[in-house]
């Protein structure tokens, strides 16, 4: 059924990562534009329409290029990073923002927390601050420049049932491998009344559609999982969670329109990618589905 080879380095999924029904159908081919150019396969399912990257290679830590994703914090060079440094601090901000509406004061868990600049900024404002980052050098790095406490992923079972104020999880849910066991996992550590905040691409976007395989946001096979605001509630329902809020990332249609004319060899990628950014941005006012959705969730009590 699929030209991807079938070797022994990939993993084919039987069942559906959410429902784990085994009625799955071929949902689009893509590759890797972003680095090794390999071919890959999205699934879909058909009982919960759970849109999934499948086959997957058995080790992805060959996928993610670890210098490069360190050095977008680390070296100060041309304009691109220097507009992605100004555009982080925004983020960061807005980021306290949302959370200070839920949670004045207390701890927060960044899942994902990379090199630790979301982490240092709560720090600052009092918060405590703990993170897991399953890059070593991130780790480091957090230590080294923010002083913040950051541990692999192994960490997740350690910590006291009910502990956290706030669990945030920036773009991280779309590379997560078992999304129940990581669901499990912060459920039991987030307080009663705590606060979830997750950040991921949103494939009913019109960038989405409109880009189709050279989406940049599909990011196979880094991105396993390609949630739309149906299926991200359809997971977290197993879990007694619900949601309680969704707001749009309106800077990622942007960005991901400017990788994805980029991967379709469009010279002018950058007019591009203004221009498309901001229809995208335009269309999803209709019905809240923008290019990256925040989604803030609490326990069903
Ligand atoms: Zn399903």
């Amino acid at each position: 059924m699929f030209h991807v080879k079938q070797n022994t380095h990939i993993k084919q999924k039987v069942g559906c990562p959410i429902c784990s029904a085994e009625d799955i159908i071929p949902y689009l081919k893509t590759k890797d534009y972003f680095f090794t150019q390999e071919e890959f396969s999205i699934t879909k399912c058909q009982k919960c329409n759970f849109v999934f990257t499948n086959p997957v290679p058995k080790d992805l830590s060959v996928y993610y290029d670890t210098a490069d994703y360190l050095s977008h914090n680390t070296k100060n060079g041309g304009i691109i990073s220097k507009v992605y440094s100004l555009l982080r601090f925004i983020n960061i901000r807005r980021k306290y923002k949302l959370v200070s509406k839920y949670c004045k004061k207390g701890n927060i868990l960044d899942v994902g927390s990379g090199t630790g600049e979301l982490l240092s900024y709560f720090n600052k404002n009092s918060w405590d601050t703990i993170g897991i980052e399953p890059n070593e050098n991130a780790r480091k790095f957090s230590k080294l420049n923010y002083n913040i406490d950051v541990y692999n992923e192994n960490k997740l079972d350690d910590f006291d049932l009910k502990s956290f104020d706030v669990i945030t999880m920036w773009h991280v849910l779309e590379h997560v491998p078992d999304l129940h066991k990581r669901l499990s996992q912060i459920s039991k550590i987030i307080k009663d009344n705590g606060t979830l905040v997750f950040a991921l691409p949103n494939l009913n976007s019109p960038d989405s559609k409109k880009y189709k395989e050279f989406w940049s946001a599909l990011d196979v096979p880094r991105h396993l999982n390609h949630f739309t605001q149906e299926t991200f509630e359809k997971l977290i329902s197993y879990h007694n969670l619900r949601l309680v809020h969704a707001e749009p990332m309106k800077f990622d249609s942007y960005y991901v329109s400017m990788l994805s004319e980029k991967y379709l060899k469009n010279k002018f990628f950058y007019i591009s990618a203004i221009y498309n950014g901001f229809i995208s941005n335009m269309k999803a006012k209709k019905n809240n589905n923008y290019s990256s959705m925040i989604f803030v969730v609490k326990k069903e009590l």
